[in-house]
């Protein structure tokens, strides 16, 4: 019989964090890390941005390289999938018929791409980003003066329409909602994003929706439900992901919008962990409710959180959300939750970054969100978090008035 040690599933950025985390607190048993693409774990943020428009052939950022691995003495399942889980005799089951003893095991699966229900003969050919290699082929389309079509106004599919037009093709985005970034972002940083995508020669059709995609000759025409269409050489969705629970559903863990944890990261069975994409968790700060998040520092924080709790330990998950995006030389960042928010205070910075702070009706400093030139925002963001964290009720004077630095309102 092997040795059960600790076992993760998932070789991306909280499975990663989680198999260094676990040999940093001094864990010296087995630990396998199971990973179903052919790459070492790597970071995802840079497929969208440099990777997507820079001109030597990329290679994946590796978050752990193999010598990495091996110093901390993980044995890695390196493109293999886990299949199946048994409860019982607690073994993981792999694709190449493995079977993997744990004692303790976490879940780290991340999340897919939703696919796009498109009607018409070239609906097969759309693409999508989420891994290296979908960005390696999106590389190999997008070509000075290719037409490429944009589905979705989320992160992805800005992130790529900024790219796209880097590399001199000619960008139509399409939107189904109202407004493009509708999912965590104020409007005011939603329109300012939409202004400065204009302003660079994004083409954009909001409130529409795609009908159908055909391939007549050499291009691809997108019918839109408004009765227009477009032509163009490539299609891309962004229009969210969809966290992987399969496996979690299939040994009878509790899911519902993610595999459902408590605040150690524990699923409904004690020995299984989740972190990162796939999990919901309760949320401390936002009154225990259960939130999913797609966002990198959370898979971060969350894989050596679960880490930490796999080994005993026994404080809650509470790190406040946060995440960033670049879109040409802007960046924005949001930390806390919006949703809940009554009142919304801004404050202007120097070199046009500005700041929102989002306050409940009781006045405490529920998120922040920012905009600006590169890393503008990013020293305020980081001290509004402890605001936040604090559940501090700043007086909205106070948050207005770019002379009072939010260290002082940190030391009231
Ligand atoms: P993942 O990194 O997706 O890792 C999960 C891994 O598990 C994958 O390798 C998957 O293939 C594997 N897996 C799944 N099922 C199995 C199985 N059965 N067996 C074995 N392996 C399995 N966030 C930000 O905050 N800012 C950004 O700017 C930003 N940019 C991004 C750009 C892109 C293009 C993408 C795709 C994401 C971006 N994100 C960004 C989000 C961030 O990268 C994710 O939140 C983060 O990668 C989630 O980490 P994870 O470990 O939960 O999942
Ligand atoms: P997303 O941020 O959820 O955005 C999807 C967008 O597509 C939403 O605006 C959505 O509108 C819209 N949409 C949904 N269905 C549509 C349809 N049929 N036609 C047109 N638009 C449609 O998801 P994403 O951009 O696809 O990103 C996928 C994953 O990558 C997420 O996990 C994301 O967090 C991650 N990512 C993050 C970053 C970052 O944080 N900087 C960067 C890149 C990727 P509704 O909201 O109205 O449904």
């Amino acid at each position: 019989m092997k040795e059960a040690g600790m076992v993760v599933i998932g070789a991306g950025e909280a499975g990663a964090r989680a198999v260094a985390e676990l040999r940093e607190r001094g864990w010296t048993g087995a630990i396998t890390l199971i990973g179903n693409e052919g790459h070492c774990p790597y970071e995802r943020p840079p497929l969208s941005k440099r990777q997507l428009t820079g001109e030597d052939a990329p290679a994946p950022v590796t978050v752990l390289g193999q010598s990495d691995l091996e110093r901390l003495d993980v044995r890695f399942a390196r493109g293999d999938a886990a299949v199946r889980i048994d409860r019982d005799s607690r073994e993981v089951e792999l694709a190449s018929g493995r079977r993997v003893p744990y004692e303790r095991l976490l879940l780290a699966t991340g999340a897919a791409p939703r696919q796009l229900a498109a009607q018409g003969s070239g609906a097969g050919e759309i693409l999508y980003l989420r891994r290296f290699e979908d960005m390696m082929r999106l590389r190999e389309r997008l070509r000075p003066e290719t037409r490429a079509a944009i589905i979705g106004g989320g992160f992805i599919g800005l992130e790529a329409a900024a790219s796209a037009l880097a590399l001199g093709c000619a960008v139509t985005l399409i939107e189904v909602a109202p407004r493009i970034l509708t999912r965590g972002v104020p409007e005011a940083i939603a329109r300012r994003i939409e202004a400065r995508h204009r302003e660079a020669g994004v083409m954009f059709r909001i409130g529409t929706m795609l009908e159908s995609i055909d391939r007549e000759g050499d291009d691809l025409v997108i019918r839109l439900a408004d009765g227009s269409e477009t032509r163009c050489d490539a299609v891309i969705a962004g229009i969210g992901a969809v966290p992987e629970t399969a496996l979690a559903a299939g040994c009878g863990l509790t899911v519902a919008n993610g595999i459902v944890v408590n605040e150690r990261l524990q699923t409904s069975d004690p020995a299984i962990y989740a972190a990162g994409d796939c999990c919901s968790f309760p949320h401390p700060l936002y009154g225990g409710r259960h939130i999913r998040l797609e966002a990198w520092r959370n898979a971060q924080d969350q894989g050596m959180h679960a880490a930490a709790a796999m080994l005993g330990a026994d404080e809650p998950y509470a790190a406040v959300p946060w995440f960033w995006s670049d879109q040409y030389e802007l960046t924005l960042q949001v930390a806390g939750l919006l949703d809940g928010a009554a009142s919304t205070v801004v404050r202007e910075l120097d070199e046009s970054g500005t700041l929102y702070f989002h306050l409940a009706d009781d006045g405490r400093l529920l998120a922040a969100s920012g905009i600006g030139p590169e890393g503008g925002v990013a020293k305020d963001i980081r001290l509004t978090e402890m605001l936040i964290a604090r559940q501090a009720r700043p007086l909205p004077e106070a948050l207005a008035d770019p002379a009072v630095k939010l260290k002082q309102l940190l030391r009231d």
